[in-house]
């Protein structure tokens, strides 16, 4: 694939080896927009790689560089993502560029095709585990929504790119989990987020930071439902996507 050299000034040195994968939608209304703020140095934000709807890719920063894309975020205990992670942003307005009828705007099957070639050369050259390829909804569960529900993640499992399940998870009783619940069975619940990866306090209540990760969580892997209630359906997805993460 051709990637086009556009060089943004917003970058440092890692302090980490690479062993993330970052996914992002830009979320502005166009691709230019994203591309100028990407390179303007007062932005102090940046990616690797800017996929553009119809696949065409610019290189931004260096891979052995530090770019600037994942803000305060954690992911499996970790922090200083940026130091860690390769970071793409895909074209999207998003959430706060919806269509004329709401919905959001779908990912053209070029871009997608294009990320897929893109991601196999970033997993081949590092050593990124499967349980380390996220959204940024995922590692800032509070702050963001991309790549969004809308953002294709079956298909990337299905070209090896992270972890889909192909069961329901154990069986689940009783009417699920709700904001404001305290029991041992959301402690239980945040126990197997935590070991999944989010950034989750132990709490036993069902708190404002349980909402937004059930949230996370749901955009990532239960898209067709996210409301951050953790009815039996989504338990039993956590339970899967838990089950999957914890292999090893
Ligand atoms: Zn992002």
């Amino acid at each position: 694939m051709e990637i086009i050299l556009s060089p943004s000034p917003n970058f440092d040195d890692r302090k980490h080896a690479v062993d993330m994968l970052v996914l992002h939608y830009t979320g502005m209304v166009t691709g230019q927009a994203a591309f100028d703020q990407l390179r303007n140095p007062e932005a102090k934000v940046s990616s690797h790689y800017l996929l553009w709807e119809d696949g065409r890719v610019d290189q931004m920063v260096a891979e052995d560089r530090r770019a600037w894309h994942a803000g305060v975020s954690s992911w499996q205990g970790d922090e200083d993502l940026n130091s860690r992670s390769i970071g793409i942003e895909i074209v999207n307005g998003g959430h706060d560029f919806p269509q004329a009828d709401g919905t959001l705007p779908p990912y053209p099957a070029a871009q997608i095709d294009a990320l897929i070639e893109l991601c196999h050369p970033i997993l081949a050259a590092h050593d990124i585990p499967q349980t380390r390829i996220v959204g940024h909804s995922d590692i800032a569960p509070l702050r963001k929504q991309d790549p969004g529900e809308h953002f294709p993640w079956v298909r990337l499992a299905r070209a090896g790119i992270g972890i889909w399940p192909d069961t329901e998870g154990a069986d689940v009783s009783g009417n699920g989990l709700s904001p404001g619940d305290s029991s041992a069975n959301v402690r239980r619940m945040q126990e197997h987020l935590l070991r999944i990866g989010y950034g989750i306090d132990l709490t036993g209540t069902y708190d404002e930071r349980t909402e937004a990760v059930v949230r996370a969580f749901q955009r990532r892997w239960l898209p067709e439902r996210v409301n951050g209630s953790a009815d039996t359906r989504t338990l039993r997805r956590i339970d899967a996507i838990h089950t999957l993460y914890t292999a090893d």
